[in-house]
C-alpha cells in the first residue's frame, strides 16, 4: 500500500517524468507497457496480436486535458487511428478505449457536454469502420459523469462499452443497473488512488466485490469483459461462465499490453476471446505510474532486463 500510494502520488510530476524517460532502466518499463509513441506503433502491435488470434482495444494516452484545443487534438487522433486500423484491415480485431477526461470532461461546466460530443464523434467513426468503443473509467469523482456520457450515447451506439471498478462501494448497484441485454461491460478492480470514503482499500474486499459483480454479469444477458490478470479471478470467471451457460464468445477476457502474455496465449488457445489493451502516445506517464503502483515488481523486472542487455 505504501508503494502504491507513492507511485500514484507522483503520477503528475513533470520533472520525474523527464527523468524516467531518459533512464535506461525505466525506458525498459515504458517499452514493456506502452506500444510506442505513434499510431503506427499501435497499429503494428494490434496487427501482431491479431496474427495470434488476439483482439485489442487501443488507447491514445492522454488524461486531464486542460484546454479545448487538446481535447480536439486527441479526438482527431482517435479519428485518424480508426482510419489507420481500417486501412490495415484490423477493424474486426481492434476497437478503441477512450478516457472522458482526455476528450474534455475536466474542462469546467461545459466539460461533460464537450466530452459527450467528442466520444460521440469517435463512436460514429468507429461505427463507420465496423468496430466498437469502450469508455475507460477514471478517478472516483468522474464516475457519475462518465456513466452519464456512456448511457446517453447508448441509444445511438448500443455497442458502446463502459467500465465498472470493483474497488468502489457503489459498484454492486451500478452493475445491477447496467447489466442489460448485450451491454458491453468491462469489469476491473480499479487503478486510481484508493479512497476509504468511496471504496474498499483492502485487497480481499476489492476481490470479493469483483466476484459479486462478475456473478451478476455472467448471470445476466450482458456481455462481460473480464479485465484482470489475477489467476484466481480468471478461474472464477471460467467457473461462473460455465455455471450460467456463457460460451466462449459470450464474454471475453481482457489484459494489459505487456502483462502476462503467456496467459493471454493460453486462454486464446483454449478458444476464449481475449482482448489486450494497447496504450500508445507520448503522454504515457500517468498510465505507467498506475502500473508501477499495482506491482512494483514491474520495475525490478525491467531493471533486470536492462542490466542484462
Ligand atoms: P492485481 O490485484 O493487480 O493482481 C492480482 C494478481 O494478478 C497478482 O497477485 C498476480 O498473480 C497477477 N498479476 C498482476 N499483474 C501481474 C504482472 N504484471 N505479471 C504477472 N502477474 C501479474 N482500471 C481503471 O481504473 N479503469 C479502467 O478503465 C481500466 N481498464 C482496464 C482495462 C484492462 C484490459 C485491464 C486488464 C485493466 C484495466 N484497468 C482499469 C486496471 C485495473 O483496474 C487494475 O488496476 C489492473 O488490472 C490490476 O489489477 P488485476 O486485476 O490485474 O489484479
Amino acid at each position: 500500500m505504501v508503494w502504491r500510494n507513492a507511485f500514484l502520488a507522483v503520477s503528475g510530476n513533470e520533472r520525474l517524468r523527464s527523468f524516467v524517460s531518459s533512464s535506461r532502466v525505466t525506458r525498459g518499463v515504458i517499452d514493456r507497457f506502452v506500444a510506442g509513441e505513434s499510431a503506427v506503433d499501435a497499429v503494428r502491435a494490434a496487427g501482431e496480436l491479431a496474427e495470434r488470434g488476439i483482439y485489442s482495444s487501443v488507447d491514445l494516452l492522454g488524461e486531464d486535458t486542460a484546454h479545448p484545443a487538446q481535447a480536439e487534438e486527441i479526438t482527431r487522433g482517435y479519428l485518424r487511428l480508426l482510419e489507420r486500423l481500417d486501412d490495415a484491415g484490423l477493424s474486426g480485431w481492434a476497437e478503441v478505449s477512450v478516457k472522458a477526461t482526455a476528450v474534455g470532461l475536466a474542462l469546467g461546466a461545459e466539460g461533460e457536454a464537450l466530452a459527450a460530443e467528442n466520444v460521440g464523434r469517435i463512436c460514429a467513426a468507429a461505427g463507420d469502420v465496423g468496430t466498437t468503443v469502450t469508455v475507460d473509467m477514471e478517478a472516483p469523482d468522474t464516475v457519475d459523469a462518465t456513466l452519464r456520457i456512456a448511457t446517453s450515447l447508448r441509444d445511438r451506439f448500443p455497442w458502446l462499452g463502459c467500465v465498472l471498478q470493483s474497488y468502489l462501494y457503489r459498484t454492486d448497484a451500478d452493475t445491477a443497473a447496467l447489466a442489460l441485454p448485450k451491454a458491453r461491460i468491462r469489469l476491473c478492480k480499479g487503478a486510481y488512488a484508493p479512497d476509504p470514503v468511496t471504496g474498499f482499500t483492502a485487497r480481499r474486499d476489492v476481490d470479493a466485490s469483483y466476484v459479486r459483480s462478475l456473478r451478476l454479469l455472467m448471470a445476466s444477458e450482458a456481455y462481460p469483459m473480464v479485465a484482470t490478470h489475477d489467476p484466481r479471478l480468471i478461474d472464477i470467471a471460467g467457473t461462473l461462465a460455465r455455471r450460467y451457460g456463457k460460451a466462449p464468445g459470450d464474454f471475453e477476457y481482457q489484459m494489459l499490453y505487456g502483462v502476462r502474455p503467456d496467459e493471454q496465449r493460453r486462454l486464446a488457445d483454449e478458444g476464449h476471446k481475449v482482448r489486450v489493451y494497447i496504450p500508445y502516445g507520448d503522454n504515457w506517464y500517468g498510465y505507467l505510474a498506475r502500473r508501477l503502483a499495482e506491482r512494483p515488481a514491474n520495475l525490478m523486472f525491467a531493471a533486470r532486463s536492462a542490466v542484462s542487455r
